[in-house]
């Protein structure tokens, strides 16, 4: 039997960032991965969509190019090269993940464990004595009755990272994060894509405005949705939709949320990341396994979202439907009035702000780097700045940037 101060069932970002800190404290630590370190974020979330992103935008901006006087004629595209290319950016990040918790003093155990008692870990038979235990097992995509995967034609968000060809056509149940990116990523490569959302609007989560932007992007993509709406049936491969209307993909993307796992008989007192089943986001679980192991503390409710693509598309804090009217004030800036915006030839969104007496309340951003102009926000809100002595800050030109300083001017 060995034995360790700190027992880790999960190798994702909850586990990983619990295990290196966890270590980098003096505890002994061992870390039980049964497939990949890195979790779903490194292996089949977070990295390998973000990859196969970006390929997808060269292709579309290069298809598009002779407006800037490039002429690419013949754009071609071998898309089992896309894979390799994502499979390559992983395969290097998970190996210098590997070091990193080698490095840092991890033993790493690769094999399923089990929660026998509250400190004991089976794994590989062996017994592991943990004097804690945190899990962190994460989750896994949720099927929903009647569209249960058959991984070739309904297809889960694993399934179609390893697609080795292109589907003529795809019709993609759900229009979370997960949903708005891989509509974005496949009509970018020319796929003919069709969204299915229950909600009355794309984007459900969001702000108001965010979804009718993101609905009005969509249309100008050719990007076909369809609201209030789901598959009441699917019959020989034609998805027949609850308003009536027929559609035959060549393969159906169910993107419908994320259900935890944490499958043990013991319960443990410390689950963390997306198995607590919470914020399902890798910047959520590591913040949670830094608080849980380092004590450093993060505001939940000032948790950022951000969903990939052109534009990007993030918010923080309140939503203008969560405010009471006349409680707020608020500013909403066109990024067609930034310089940088028409440098890059990226006019698309708006900055949008809600304030109370003084201070940023929510955030809410569709624009290149939007990304990154939430966290701006964000470090604003946490740190209780107000919205006039953000208006002290130099903001660099030409930047996105300046939105943000734009926009404090037009609160009303
Ligand atoms: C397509 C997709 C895109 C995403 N994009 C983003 C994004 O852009 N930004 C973002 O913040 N989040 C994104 N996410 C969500 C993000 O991946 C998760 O929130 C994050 O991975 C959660 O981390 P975790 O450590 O809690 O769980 P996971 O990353 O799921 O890790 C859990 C690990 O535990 C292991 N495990 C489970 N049971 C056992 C056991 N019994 N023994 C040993 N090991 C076990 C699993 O194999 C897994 O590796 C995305 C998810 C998907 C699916």
């Amino acid at each position: 039997m060995q034995e360790y101060d700190l027992g880790i069932i999960g190798g994702g970002p909850a586990g990983y960032t619990a295990a290196i800190h966890g270590a980098l404290g003096g505890q002994s630590v061992v870390m039980f991965e049964k497939d990949c370190v890195g979790g779903t974020c490194l292996n089949r979330g977070c990295i390998p969509t973000k990859a196969i992103m970006h390929i997808s935008e060269v292709y579309e901006e290069m298809k598009n190019s002779a407006k800037y006087g490039i002429s690419a004629e013949n754009v071609g595209l071998d898309y089992k090269k896309v894979i390799e290319k994502k499979d390559e950016i992983v395969s290097k990040l998970r190996k210098s993940l590997e070091l990193t918790l080698k490095n840092s003093g991890v033993s790493t155990v690769i094999g399923e464990a089990v929660l026998q008692d509250k400190d004991e870990i089976l794994c590989n038979g062996e017994i592991y004595k943990c004097k804690k235990v945190i899990v962190a097992t994460g989750a896994k995509p949720r099927q929903i009755k009647g569209l249960e995967f058959d991984h070739k034609f309904i297809l889960s968000s694993d399934d179609i990272l390893n697609l080795t060809e292109l589907p003529k056509s795809i019709l993609i149940v759900g229009s979370g994060a997960i949903g708005i990116e891989w509509a974005r990523i496949f009509s970018n490569f020319g796929v003919e894509v069709s969204v299915v959302e229950m909600a009355e609007h794309l984007v459900p989560l969001a702000d108001i405005e965010v979804s009718k932007r993101v609905e009005r992007i969509f249309k100008t993509k050719k990007i076909k949705f369809y609201l209030n709406n789901c598959i009441e049936k699917i019959t020989d491969k034609k998805a027949v939709l609850k308003s009536g209307e027929t559609l035959e993909p060549e393969c159906i993307l169910v993107a419908v949320g994320r259900e935890a796992v944490s499958e043990f008989e013991i319960n443990c007192e410390c689950v963390l990341g997306d198995a607590c089943g919470k914020i399902q986001l890798a910047h959520f679980a590591s913040k949670q396994a830094l608080e849980e192991v380092s004590g450093v503390k993060f505001d939940k409710n000032l948790v950022p979202c951000v969903i990939y693509g052109t534009p990007e598309i993030a918010w923080v804090g309140k939503r203008e439907q969560d405010l009471e009217e006349g409680t707020y004030k608020k500013s909403s800036l066109l990024i067609s009035a930034l310089g940088k915006a028409h440098c890059d030839d990226c006019t698309e969104g708006f900055i949008k702000i809600l304030s109370q007496d003084d201070k940023i309340v929510g955030a809410h951003i569709v624009s290149k780097e939007a990304s990154s102009l939430v966290q701006q926000v964000l470090i604003a809100m946490q740190n209780d700045i107000s919205i006039e002595k953000l208006k002290e800050v130099c903001f660099a030109h030409p930047t996105y940037s300046e939105g943000i300083f734009e926009s404090l001017f037009r609160l009303s």
